[in-house]
């Protein structure tokens, strides 16, 4: 099923917490000055027109990048992250998506591995990182991200940061995203993994940090941005990150930005955020 299309959503509040934890896992990688690879096993385009027809569809960037991009009393390491990713827009009025913020901070050697299904995404995919010029430190495959994970594991490198970022439209993305997580993580234990979910009032969603945590709870980050209660009749209500193996750096300065995130976010009173980890 390839209905999803994620330039509908670019730039909304799910968006931000996906690339602000993703940036900073990134930025903590970088600073240890050692190869790595990259891997997105649901890319998308690479980046996102906000002026065109699907993002003006319900302008859902106004619910994150563009509060962003207004705010005046941001914390410092979130005012940061603003400016780092301003300076990664290729134009006025785009969005970097996650394939781009890392093709624009992975340093060579580090390899590139994308997956994307939508044959449209799959070919903006390849447009959008043409201009980086990355030659062979760039895959690209128009094939299932799950099993191209496992089949690159472990990289050349033995050091990578994962993101696992599918649609959930199919209900069997939950188990399968866990069933890729347990044979990748049996192969390749020391990778940083990133996994994005949503928060939904459906059992499947409710039930998934639990799961994550019943086989990665030695060594994980779980953070959580609630923009408005749960409310059965609204769809989503969030959406969390869940990280495994992340930076130990990561708790201390969530404990500032999250609560940031989420004044910014925040469509009610009740908007709220759950940050728990244990990094041994
Ligand atoms: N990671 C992107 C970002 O942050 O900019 C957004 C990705 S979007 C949430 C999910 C993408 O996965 C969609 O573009 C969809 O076409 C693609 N997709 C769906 N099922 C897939 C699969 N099994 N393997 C690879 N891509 C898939």
């Amino acid at each position: 099923m390839l209905s999803y299309r994620h330039a509908y959503h670019a730039g909304n509040h799910a968006d931000l917490l996906k690339h602000y934890l993703l940036s900073r896992v990134l930025a903590y990688y970088n600073g240890k000055q050692k190869p790595y690879d990259y891997i997105d096993t649901h890319a998308g385009a690479g980046q996102y027109d906000l002026s065109g027809d699907y993002a003006q569809k319900n302008r859902e960037y106004d619910s994150g990048f563009t509060r962003l991009l207004a705010a005046t009393d941001l914390p410092a390491a979130l005012a940061a992250w603003r400016d780092e990713l301003r300076a990664l827009l290729p134009a006025a009025d785009t969005y970097p998506g996650s394939a781009l913020i890392a093709a624009k901070t992975l340093p060579p050697p580090g390899k590139l591995h994308l997956y994307e299904l939508h044959p449209a995404d799959y070919q903006a995919l390849q447009d959008n990182l043409r201009p980086l010029r990355l030659g062979r430190r760039l895959h690209v495959a128009q094939s299932d991200g799950f099993t191209g994970l496992i089949a690159c594991l472990p990289p050349a490198s033995r050091r990578a940061v994962i993101l696992i970022d599918p649609p959930y439209e199919q209900k069997s993305d939950y188990q399968t995203t866990l069933d890729t997580l347990a044979a990748a993580y049996k192969r390749f234990p020391s990778g940083t993994y990133l996994i994005w979910y949503p928060c939904l009032p459906r059992d499947e969603s409710r039930h998934f940090p639990a799961q994550l945590n019943q086989h990665f709870g030695d060594n994980y980050l779980r953070a959580e941005l609630h923009v408005r209660a749960e409310n059965g009749a609204h769809g989503m209500y969030g959406s969390g990150m869940y990280l495994i193996n992340p930076p130990y750096t990561l708790p201390a300065e969530l404990a500032t930005t999250l609560p940031a995130l989420r004044d910014l976010c925040a469509e009610s009173a009740d908007s709220r955020i759950i940050l728990d980890a244990r990094i041994p």
